[in-house]
């Protein structure tokens, strides 16, 4: 088996290659060393991301022979769909089982023309946020590449955007769902580059947002491979209080953060560019105009703008929402400041869409004891799994 194999390969595929995460550099490595000509992987790529076609019998502009071959060395397999809930506001959210039984989610949100879909890079997250419900389960494993790009595929299929002239509704995409995207970083690479690519999904860089909560190494390699948008997660205006909400800030503290993600946005070869900073808001934690304040003197030489979001509770946390008038004052601060600053909304409310919350109680009770089960209220998507 090539290198391009073994990397891109799952526990599930019984030896074969998954088509379905490999990015067209990867893809015509492999054509190439099956003897195959490059453009092979153009064709493929077309017939999986823009028609959404996982049989290779259907793809009639490959001769039969290589069709054979393809059939006995490899496969197009998305992750299992457990449920797909649609909430009254066009909210649409995937309940996707992966390989080991795991459960993400991913979450399309509709608004006007704009379609945004939030991808999981990985099951659980070793970084703990101390707000967070996916940090609370803790970490179990990276998605493939398959299994994130999948979840774009999944989706575009259910819109029937798939399809020669289906409906374009993916138009934007955050890997803002569970994980720390550059934890899982040649995985989430492959995926954001078939994201963005012409064969592929074709949604322009400046639709495609990966987020992180600051880990620097990575983030100071990530312009080498891609330019797409950059959103980090920063929630506090100094390190005493970002320690205490974000502990990778204890290794790398917001000086260092801001100057790499900083370098990122310079190397763009396209100005104008901004970092989009995120700042979940929790009721008397960090909410308070001393905040504010703070947080427009930090960012005072750094090309951002800022988006709040206001805390979602789940039931291991004590934190509570940020009280509307505190959101309101924290905005009109920032926005006197000279900072374009928009509240992230809530949408979904119906289907429990927001950040991280629904999947992360799916995998703590098929993985925990009966004993948690208790403490969780939403005793529903339980019934989900077990059914
Ligand atoms: N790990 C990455 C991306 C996934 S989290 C990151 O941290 O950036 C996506 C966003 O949701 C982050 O900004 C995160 O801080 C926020 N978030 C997590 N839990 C939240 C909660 N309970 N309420 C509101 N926002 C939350
Ligand atoms: Fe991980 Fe992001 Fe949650 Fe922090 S906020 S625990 S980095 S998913």
């Amino acid at each position: 088996m090539t290198e391009v194999a073994l990397e891109s390969n799952t526990a599930a595929g019984q030896g074969k290659v998954n088509l379905l995460g490999l990015p067209e550099s990867k893809l015509i490595a492999f054509f190439e060393t099956m003897g195959e000509k490059r453009f092979r992987a153009a064709q493929v790529l077309k017939w999986i991301h823009q028609l959404g076609v996982d049989n290779f019998d259907e793809m009639t502009n490959i001769s039969k022979a290589l069709r054979e071959k393809l059939k006995a060395n490899c496969e197009i397999r998305a992750p299992e769909v457990l449920r797909q809930l649609d909430s009254a506001d066009g909210t649409r959210k995937f309940l996707i089982r992966v390989t080991g039984g795991s459960v993400v989610e991913t979450v399309f949100i509709p608004d006007g023309e704009r379609g945004t879909l939030c991808v999981s890079s990985q099951v659980g997250c070793s970084l703990d946020c101390s707000f967070c419900a996916t940090g609370k389960q803790g970490f179990n494993r990276d998605l493939t590449a398959a299994e994130i790009i999948g979840q774009v595929w999944i989706a575009a299929q259910s819109f029937g955007q798939l399809r020669p002239n289906g409906p374009r509704k993916v138009t934007n995409v955050v890997m803002m769902g569970m994980g720390e995207p550059l934890m899982n970083f040649d995985n989430v690479v492959d995926a954001m580059n078939l994201m963005m690519h012409d064969n592929a999904y074709g949604i322009s860089k400046r639709r495609v947002t990966l987020s992180t909560s600051g880990v620097v190494p990575q983030l100071d390699r990530l312009s080498q491979y891609t330019d797409a948008c950059l959103a980090i997660s920063l929630h506090a205006p100094n390190d005493e209080l970002r320690n205490e909400l974000v502990p990778i800030n204890k290794k790398y503290p917001i000086a260092m953060l801001l100057a790499s993600a900083k370098r990122y946005i310079e190397s763009l070869p396209d100005t104008h560019r901004k970092i989009t900073i995120e700042y979940t808001l929790i009721d008397q934690v960090n909410d308070r105009p001393e905040h504010a304040h703070q947080l427009a003197e930090l960012l005072r030489d750094v090309p951002v703008k800022i988006n709040l979001i206001p805390f979602n509770p789940f039931n291991l946390s004590n934190y509570k929402r940020v009280s509307n008038n505190a959101m309101r004052r924290f905005q009109d601060i920032l926005m006197t400041e000279g900072y374009i600053t928009t509240v992230r909304t809530t949408r979904g409310d119906d289907i429990d869409a927001a950040c991280g919350q629904l999947a992360g109680e799916v995998n703590d009770i098929t993985r925990r004891s009966e004993r948690y089960r208790a403490q969780f209220s939403r005793a529903e998507p339980v019934t989900i799994v077990n059914q």
